[in-house]
């Protein structure tokens, strides 16, 4: 697709991007997600291989590294690499479709700087930390240890804020959704 977008969420984990992105996936066809690979271990039940991320081992991913497979990859957190493929923006984009991307803040910058004007960075952020922690540990879908990995990162994560084109609260998770759409539809149309 010659007119196809790329649309970037990110945020310190536990902020809402997966919950955004998939309400908008669900309700605009024209949108398809970009499958990161990562190295961390499936969450059994909750994830598939191939729908929420290509789950690799170490040595596979090392591999995709060495190929130039990576628009981007990052060690997310200690141990755990997570990557954007160059194959899955060409997929979306021969679909047709608009790719939105839930990674990051660094990755999304990176993708950011690669696209230019093509692509919008939207940085989601919680109210206070008291309410991240509280979301991330109502999940329950993290030990204690990846817990901690996650609040001790989330301070270097959210002085990157400005360097995004928009910020999105996520407070009200009705009102964030609707916010979210307007702010697809102004760029998809722009
Ligand atoms: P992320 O993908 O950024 O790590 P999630 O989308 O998994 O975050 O959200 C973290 C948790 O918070 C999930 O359990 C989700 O259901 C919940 N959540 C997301 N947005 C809100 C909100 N606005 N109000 C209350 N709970 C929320
Ligand atoms: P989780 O383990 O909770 O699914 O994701 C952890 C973090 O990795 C989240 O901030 C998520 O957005 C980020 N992430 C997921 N895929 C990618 C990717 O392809 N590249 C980068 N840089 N980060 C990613």
């Amino acid at each position: 697709m010659e007119n196809g977008k790329l649309l970037i969420f990110s945020a310190p984990s536990g902020s809402g991007k997966t919950t955004i992105v998939k309400h908008l996936l669900k309700h605009n066809p024209q949108l398809g997600f970009s499958i990161s690979a990562c190295t961390r271990p499936k969450r059994e039940k909750l994830e598939e291989h191939g729908r929420d991320y290509y789950f690799l081992s170490r040595e596979e991913f090392i591999e995709k590294i060495n190929n130039n497979e990576f628009v981007e990859y990052e060690e997310v957190y200690p141990g755990c690499y997570y990557g954007t493929l160059k194959s899955e923006i060409n997929r979306l984009w021969n679909e047709g479709k608009h790719v939105v991307f839930d990674v990051d803040v660094k990755g999304g910058l990176n993708i950011k700087k690669q696209y230019g004007s093509r692509a919008l960075a939207i940085f989601v952020k919680v109210p206070s930390m008291e309410i991240l922690e509280k979301r991330l540990r109502e999940r329950k879908s993290e030990t204690e240890e990846s817990i901690k990995a996650r609040l001790y990162k989330v301070k270097f994560e959210m002085a990157f804020e400005n360097k995004f084109d928009v910020t999105l609260i996520n407070d009200s998770l009705e009102e964030s959704l609707k916010e979210a759409q307007k702010i697809v539809d102004r760029f998809i149309n722009s």
